[in-house]
């Protein structure tokens, strides 16, 4: 009877530890998908801009836009965002399902995640 109580409050202590662990984790992957979402826009944002300076056309007067080149960076930007989009998503602590980052809840198993 007696060790099998102090399991149990070892037990108890050690899922609160790990519990403790997952909530640290969670947050850990949070700031990284953030991180990661705001790295993603920024690197889009500059594969636009400079595009667009490189599309620019100065030979003609007024200069004009390079439709090709113009084209052509767009599709680089999409392709940028479509390959590393998932990385910024994060996984669901409850039921391990891709999430936006900036979910407050899981749109799946509704786990509720704490404010970083
Ligand atoms: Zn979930």
């Amino acid at each position: 009877m007696m060790t099998g109580s102090v399991k149990e409050r070892d037990d108890n202590r050690e899922s609160v530890t790990s519990l403790i662990q997952a909530v640290k984790d969670e947050n850990a992957l949070r700031k990284e998908g953030i991180q990661r979402a705001s790295m993603l826009l920024i690197m889009v944002l500059m594969i636009i801009a400079i595009t667009v300076i490189l599309a620019i056309d100065f030979s003609t007067s007024p200069p004009t836009l390079n439709p090709m080149i113009l084209l052509m960076g767009l599709a680089l930007a999409l392709i940028v965002y479509v390959t590393f989009r998932q990385r910024t998503q994060y996984l669901c602590g409850a039921c391990r399902k891709r999430i936006p980052y900036d979910a407050a809840v899981c749109p799946y198993c509704g786990h509720r995640f704490l404010k970083t």
